[in-house]
Parts: structure tokens; sequence; C-alpha cells
């Protein structure tokens, strides 16, 4: 398998594999709280039943929004931590109001960043991150935050990192796992036994000793073959823009030799 030779780049794969493993590991946890959030407002919380016809989320004033859809968005925003402050900011205009009381991702959406435009995806490390840290429900925002910048700053392949700067990234992303509420996942316990072994070894041996199951191993492969695949099309590209450069020289060269031809011939005349 095409693993780094560069040991700084290496270590920059281990973390990202630890975040990958991290990801996996707290989506259960994530699922859950919501899950259980949502059930709470349904059936304890929100008084009103019936459904929505109005698409309230989508209407210029949050005044005219109906009782129903005004209850669910104040329940919610009791739980976002700057849902007080950020009132006038909320992209409600991508949230559909109406699947509140039927669809838990459409209230995980109300945590996203105000900037955020589309379909949400939780399988993503970024928008899970942002979602937990702006919620009441999940604590420890600051080592959210911690692990986010993270991810930031490996997240470009090819990046290179020191021996201590790997150290500290998998000992947080590590205390961010092991905490009392998140180790009864078996996910969360999974999570742990491989970011644990990255503490000490690198992707490529637990790849080539067979220290991790077929399936992560195979999860490795995808990863690595998704790579090669991003390197063969930026190379592709790259000799497509030489090939271009050369063939804009050549005319240039061309049509110059054309013009002093023409003002040769042009003076000869006269
Ligand atoms: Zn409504």
């Amino acid at each position: 398998m095409a693993f780094y030779r560069d040991e700084g780049k290496l270590r920059s794969d281990d973390v990202r594999w630890a975040l990958e493993s991290f990801n996996r590991g707290i989506k259960e946890y994530f699922d859950d709280t919501f899950r259980q959030f949502h059930a709470d407002l349904y059936q304890n919380i929100i008084q009103i039943r019936g459904i929505c016809c109005q698409k309230c989320s989508k209407k210029k004033q949050v005044a005219d929004w109906c009782s129903l859809c005004s209850k669910w968005r104040d329940a919610i925003l009791a739980k976002h931590r700057f849902g007080n402050t950020m009132m006038g900011t909320f992209n409600w205009k991508n949230i559909d109001s109406t699947k509140w009381p039927s669809d838990v991702e459409e209230v995980q959406k109300v945590f996203l960043p105000s900037w955020y435009k589309g379909k949400l995806d939780t399988t993503d490390l970024s928008s899970c991150l942002s979602i937990m840290a702006n919620c009441t429900l999940f604590n420890n925002r600051k080592k959210l935050l911690a692990i986010r910048d993270i991810r930031n700053h490996v997240s470009h392949g090819g990046m290179s990192i020191t021996v201590t700067e790997k150290q500290e990234y998998i000992g947080k992303i590590l205390s961010f796992l092991k905490k009392d509420n998140l180790k009864t996942f078996p996910s969360v316990r999974k999570a742990i036994k491989h970011v644990t072994l990255l503490e000490t070894q690198s992707i490529k041996d637990l790849y080539e000793n067979d220290l991790i199951e077929e399936i992560e191993r195979n999860k490795i492969e995808e990863r690595l073959n998704a790579r090669r695949g991003i390197y063969c099309y930026v190379n592709t590209c790259a000799t497509s823009s030489i090939l271009m450069s050369l063939l804009i020289v050549l005319m240039a060269c061309l049509i110059f030799q054309w013009n002093r031809n023409n003002v040769s011939e042009g003076t000869t005349c006269l």
C-alpha cells in the first residue's frame, strides 16, 4: 500500500486515522443523545400536536411562525449555547421546521453554524463537532474545539507533523473518548482501542502487522486508494497545464514570426 515514506507525513496520517476512529466512535453517542433529546421534546416539552402546513422556517419574519413551530424552535434554542444572542443570524431557510416533530436530523441542523448550507451529513467530523460544540447537551466544549483545531491542522493531505504534535493530538483525542459517560458505548471503546494503538505505532504498523480488524484494514485501503486517485487527478491536471502552456508559447511564436514576415514583405513592396 502507498503509505508515506516521510515520517512527518506518516504521523499526520496517523492523526487523521485517529480522527476517523474518533468520528466513528462518537457517532453512537451523538445519535443517542439527540434521539433522547428529541423524544423528550416530543413527549414532555411540546404539548401541541399536529402538523404545520405553513413552511414557517421559510418565512421572512420569525414572528410570523405558527405556535407549533415557535414552541419547537424555543425548546431547541434552549439547548443552544448561543440561542439568545444568535436569534437574528440563524439560517432558518436551511431548516424545515415542519419536520421537527418527526425528524431528529432537522433538529440537529439548528446547531450548525449559520453559514452552513444544504443537507446535513452527520458522518462528517467537522459537522458533528460544530453541532456538539454549539449544543449544551454535550459537555467539554473546550475539548471539542481542540479536536476541531487538530482536524483543521491535519486535514490537508501531505501535511508533516512532529513527534510531539502527534503525541499531543492523540492525547487530546483519547482524553475526550475516555470520559465516563462515553465509555459505555461499544463504538467508543473500539475507538479508544484503535487510537491507543496509534499512540506508539503508525497506521502503517497497524495495517502491515495485522493489529486491527479486517474491516478497519479495508477502510485504510479505501482511504489510500482515494488519495492515489486525487494524486493521479492532480498529476493529470498538472500535465495538461504544462502542455497547454507549451501550446500557447508555440502559438505566440508562430504569430510573432507571421507578423515579422508580413512586415518584412510590406517593406519590400514600398
Ligand atoms: Zn409552522
